[in-house]
């Protein structure tokens, strides 16, 4: 069984999209492979403005890191604003600044039109200060979020601990914006409104090759092609095959662990206002409750290596020194993921051929940021215009050292973890 198998979205996911693999030739105007957030969002966008579109998924909606998250549906980027404006220029940073904060919106208007059964929950996150240099990045981040305008607020120490249910933190910063979702039940519900736009969900269905002449894509699979004038790749950590194509990024990996659901005398101590929350750690820990009221609670850590064990005793002892009434809860559901970092922490868009398009890299914030990716990306290529696309497209996109960088991240994890558990 692998540790996807373990997952707690899988075990109560309330979606379900219909599909099976193509078999036979399809023509359609867009081809999209990846059936994430990005590409169910693609599919869904072009299917609705009448085009007719094949989504080609290798295993099933939701294998990738759509299924596997946290399920905190944030604004914006990790990247604070005056570090996207750095990195994109004033106008382009601006943009998609305005994009993503309106991404949560985005995100739960979807929910709400589509009735999409995925437990939405829209009373804003906590980002917990662990640290005196947490509490003050966190400042920071306040002064710079104001300045767009949004809505953020710094939390007390004390109104942080009445919040949470838990006395570790400094403050937190609390953004009224976003809110938490079932990813993978999101993913299926995207994958189900397009199918029921009329899009053509193919699943089990690896893209094995593609090729572009005389104007039109063919994409080769087990059992059939797709030709198609337009194709979208969003394929982002967990991309398989079409060498030529795979995008560059540093996999990071990330698991969880959720508690069975708790007794309503600790539910009533532990985030009675149901925020997503997450600390300033560099090595951070998530933590939040679903909707029948586990405590799931995450970290930096790959469950399939050596650090399985560190990891699994350090999530056991944070447990209890956030929440020591949790202390003897067993953990039921482990599961981890794998992230497409980037060296900048912003999304890329590459230009792999004529009228197709490349879209990954959201380091770990792409519940909103794939929705809006997705949607902006079918958009221009239906409507040719590349001014759409919410950063602009580059020719080709390299990252170095990725196997020495995610080496250096999982090492990281591991001694920080191990460390921690023992003293
Ligand atoms: C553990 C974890 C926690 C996270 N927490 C959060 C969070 O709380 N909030 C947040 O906003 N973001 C979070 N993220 C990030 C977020 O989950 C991802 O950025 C997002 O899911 C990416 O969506 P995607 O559609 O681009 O890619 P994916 O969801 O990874 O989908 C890519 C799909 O492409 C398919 N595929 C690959 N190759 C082929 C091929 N050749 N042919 C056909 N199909 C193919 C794969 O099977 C996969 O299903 C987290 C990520 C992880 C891993």
């Amino acid at each position: 069984m692998s540790d996807h198998d373990k997952s707690l979205w899988l075990k109560t996911c309330q979606e379900h999209v219909e599909s099976s693999p193509l078999i036979g030739d399809l023509t359609v105007d867009l081809a999209v492979i990846g059936g994430g957030y990005t590409g169910c969002s693609a599919a869904l966008t072009a299917a609705q403005a009448g085009a007719s579109v094949c989504l080609l998924e290798a295993q099933e909606i939701g294998h990738g890191g759509s299924g596997r998250n946290v399920g905190l549906a944030n604004a914006g980027l990790w990247l604070p604003p005056d570090d996207i404006r750095q990195h994109l220029g004033g106008e382009a940073g601006d943009r998609l600044i305005d994009l993503l904060a309106a991404a949560p919106g985005d995100v739960f208007d979807l929910i709400e039109k589509h009735e999409i059964n995925c437990e939405p929950v829209r009373n804003g996150t906590l980002h917990c200060a662990h640290s005196t240099k947490g509490l003050r990045d966190l400042q920071a981040r306040h002064a710079q979020l104001s300045a767009t305008g949004a809505p953020v607020d710094l939390v007390s120490a004390h109104q942080t601990a009445r919040r949470t249910g838990s006395a570790a933190f400094l403050g937190a910063l609390f953004d009224p914006r976003a809110g938490t979702i079932q990813p993978l039940s999101y993913v299926q519900g995207l994958a189900r409104a397009a199918a029921e736009a009329g899009a053509r969900i193919a699943t089990q269905n690896p893209v094995q090759s593609m090729q572009h002449n005389d104007d039109v894509w063919t994409l080769i699979t087990d059992q059939g092609t797709v030709r198609a004038k337009s194709v979208i790749q969003a394929t982002n950590a967990y991309h398989q095959g079409l060498q030529k194509t795979a995008p560059a990024y540093v996999p990071v990996y990330y698991f969880q662990f959720a508690t069975a659901p708790l007794s309503d005398n600790l539910r009533a101590s532990i985030l009675p206002g149901g925020e997503g929350c997450w600390d300033t750690g560099l090595i951070m820990t998530s933590f939040r409750m679903d909707a029948e009221g586990r405590m799931i609670i995450g970290a930096m850590g790959d469950l399939s290596q050596a650090g399985r064990a560190a990891h699994t005793a350090w999530i056991r002892r944070k447990l209890a020194e956030l929440f020591p009434q949790l202390a003897d809860q067993p953990l039921i559901e482990g599961w981890h993921g794998r992230i497409a970092m980037t060296s900048d922490h912003i999304p890329k868009i590459t230009q792999i051929g004529p009228n197709a398009l490349s879209v990954h890299g959201y380091s770990g914030r792409g519940i909103g940021p794939g929705t809006v990716f997705g949607r902006l990306a079918a958009e221009s290529l239906l409507q040719d215009d590349p001014s759409l696309l919410p950063v602009p497209a580059v020719p080709q996109y390299h990252e170095v050292w990725t196997g020495l960088r995610r080496a250096y991240f999982e090492t990281g994890a591991v001694l920080t973890h191990f460390v921690k558990a023992r003293f």
